[in-house]
């Protein structure tokens, strides 16, 4: 039979069939989990030359290769490194691409980890570590110092959800020679390719919506062809390769996470709608929602939305959140999201500088699961009533 080309495949055929061919391990369905450090070689030139496709565990194995050979196709990237969480995957371009002296621009709605990481290690490496609006667009350009290496974006930004203007800012970082990150965590490759829209490197925890059942930690680093060479270098010399199983649960993952995305939208959107509508919610942080101000960019460069946002209490304070988180019985307290189950956190923004509110009360960032929504709706009003009788 002859092949489609891969390109031209709808996004959940790529999904189902990407990074492994079943001829090529006796026809079995799914590839087989490669537990390795060492690799044998038949020879000592062949070992001297290092001249076989694989040759150390660190250094990739038909498991890693099966993942991110299912991701370069989903992100057009020339190549992939996988790494144990998603933070490893924030870090690890970023010691990539920064040395002392080095200035770098992180977009102020970060995910907190990220900033932690920023102002901790890379300002004692001798970084220099400046936050930006994330409404900023081509205003970038005016940020932009003689020695600015790195732009991070994020978009939607953690759990304030606000849209970046991508392609502007790539285009007006590219001019002043620094590359583009994005963590693209929210949207997977599924509803955002971020390379098609400038971006140099897209970093993604996998431990989300890729893994999907909140039992894996993993991350990816997708680079373009300018990009990659470095990206694999600092990757070798950090050593920090994903485990086998973790790496072949989140390949599993992949194949179902199409269908898993297009119901969290769908419910997450129904449940944002209806919120906006209830007593006691002050605004609803989603952009899929008209009433965001960053609907129109997502319109534009978004193909869809996850499951994930965050609900603005008409006034209260800290008493009121808790009333509400304490009186939920569905929906779980815990950090992380892109699971089947839903969740519920109180939002903290003490770290932000810029995109802080302010909010006319209490946000609570809620991930919506895969259960029925009539469920959800429930368990919601419950946790509305109790905020507004705290
Ligand atoms: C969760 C998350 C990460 C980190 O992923 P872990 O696997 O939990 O380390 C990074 N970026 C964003 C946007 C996240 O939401």
């Amino acid at each position: 039979m002859a092949k489609q080309p891969a390109g031209k495949r709808g996004i959940n055929t790529q999904l189902t069939h990407g990074g492994y061919e079943p001829r090529d391990y006796h026809g079995f369905v799914n590839p087989p989990v490669v537990h390795a450090s060492t690799v044998l070689f038949p020879d000592a030139a062949t070992m001297a030359g290092r001249a076989q496709k694989y040759t150390y565990g660190t250094h990739g194995t038909p498991t890693s290769d099966a993942l991110a050979e299912a991701v370069n196709a989903l992100e057009g990237s020339a190549g992939t490194i996988l790494v144990p969480s998603g933070l490893a995957a924030v870090t690890t371009p970023l010691l990539a691409f920064l040395s002392a002296g080095d200035h770098v621009l992180i977009v102020d709605s970060v995910y907190h980890p990220t900033r932690r990481f920023a102002d901790g290690m890379l300002k004692r490496l001798g970084v220099e570590v400046a936050y930006y609006d994330p409404h900023v667009g081509a205003g970038i350009a005016g940020l932009m110092r003689p020695n600015t290496k790195v732009v991070l974006t994020e978009s939607p930004g953690s759990n304030t959800f606000e849209i970046q203007d991508i392609p502007a800012i790539a285009k007006a970082a590219h001019a002043a020679g620094a590359v583009v990150m994005m963590d693209n965590t929210w949207a997977t490759p599924v509803y955002f390719r971020a390379l098609d829209f400038g971006v140099d490197m897209t970093i993604h925890a996998a431990t989300k919506y890729p893994a999907g059942h909140s039992d894996v930690l993993l991350g990816m680093v997708s680079a373009n062809e300018a990009c990659w060479p470095k990206l694999l270098e600092a990757f070798t010399m950090l050593g920090c390769c994903a485990a086998p199983d973790d790496v072949y649960q989140v390949l599993r993952g992949l194949r179902t996470m199409g269908i898993r995305l297009e119901r969290h939208q769908q419910s997450a959107l129904e449940l944002a709608r209806w919120l906006e509508e209830q007593e006691g919610v002050a605004q609803v942080l989603h952009p899929g929602l008209e009433s965001h101000p960053g609907h129109a960019l997502w319109k534009r460069d978004f193909s869809g939305a996850s499951g994930i946002f965050s609900v603005v209490l008409a006034g209260g304070g800290q008493k009121q959140a808790h009333a509400f988180l304490d009186a939920l019985s569905i929906f779980g307290l815990g950090y992380s999201w892109g699971g089947y189950e839903s969740l519920a956190v109180s939002v903290f923004l003490g770290d932000r500088t810029i995109a802080k509110g302010p909010y006319e009360g209490p946000l609570l960032r809620l991930q919506i699961g895969l259960e029925d929504v009539e469920d959800l709706k429930a368990d919601l009003t419950a946790a509305l009533e109790a905020a507004r009788r705290a």
